[in-house]
């Protein structure tokens, strides 16, 4: 099912001033595959994201997309690679439209494919065609989250990467979300790496996971198999 290998984490360390966050972190994601990253609060998930973008820069190891190194590249090349992101709180513009902050994800690249983009988008996510003039600021949290994501596929990804989608979100809505993303995948072929504090919700969805503490990843298998784990069950499952 999974393709060629698409993104190649090794051994990358990622420090704020002396802090360390991650400890050599090797991760691998194929084409066509969802691939999660689960872990507590302070693990580490969100600064792996944002180094895969390039901001902070990995201080040692390497990140290679689709062949080519991206560990010191600037974020906006790294983004012109097709690399894609929905990050943690969403960071949409409140005060722009819907149709504007897609527009705002499409980037110059991609604008001569707008309305072929917005109308694929809309097709995927209805709920965001209905509110296209609306001020993003006004709508629901579940409305937000699927505008980042609409917002990060105008960009025409080869890897999606989601950091945290079902945070603040009332467990139907997260449900309706992850749907929405197994379809991508499934559909359109959408390579996805999230990063989840929802492990229960990231392992259900994902084909292959990893689990993150202290900045390290400690295990790593199919969705299936950590579910069944004994000691994912203990550490994120049970109880939550
Ligand atoms: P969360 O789910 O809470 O976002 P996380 O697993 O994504 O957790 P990170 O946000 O990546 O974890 O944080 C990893 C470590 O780096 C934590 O110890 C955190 O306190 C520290 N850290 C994160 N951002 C900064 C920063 N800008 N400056 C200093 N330390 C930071």
């Amino acid at each position: 099912m999974a393709g060629k290998q698409l993104l190649k984490i090794q051994g990358v360390e990622t420090y704020y001033g002396n802090i360390r966050a991650l400890a050599g972190v090797d991760v691998e994601v194929r084409e066509g595959e969802i691939v999660s990253l689960i872990g507590a609060n302070g693990a580490g998930k969100s600064t792996l994201m944002m180094t895969i973008c390039g901001s902070p820069h990995a201080r040692s190891g390497s990140i290679v997309f689709n062949g080519t190194d991206i560990t010191h590249m600037p974020t906006h090349e790294i983004a012109r690679l097709r690399i894609s992101q929905s990050p943690e709180g969403r960071r949409i513009f409140p005060r722009m439209t819907v149709t504007e902050n897609l527009q705002m994800g499409a980037g110059l690249d991609n604008l001569k494919f707008f309305r072929e983009d917005v109308a694929r988008v809309f097709a995927i996510f209805p709920r965001l065609k209905e509110r296209q003039h609306q001020r993003a600021g006004t709508m629901s949290g579940g409305e937000l989250q699927m505008l980042s994501i609409a917002r990060a596929l105008m960009a025409r990804p080869k890897l999606l990467l989601l950091d945290e989608p079902s945070l603040g979100l009332a467990p139907l809505i997260v449900k309706g979300i992850f749907e929405q993303i197994k379809k991508l995948n499934e559909q359109e072929g959408l390579t996805v790496f999230l990063v989840e504090q929802n492990a229960f919700a990231a392992l259900k969805l994902s084909h292959r996971a990893y689990v993150m503490v202290n900045g390290k990843v400690t295990m790593s298998g199919s969705g299936k198999d950590l579910l069944a784990d004994p000691e994912v069950r203990a550490a994120y499952l049970e109880g939550g």
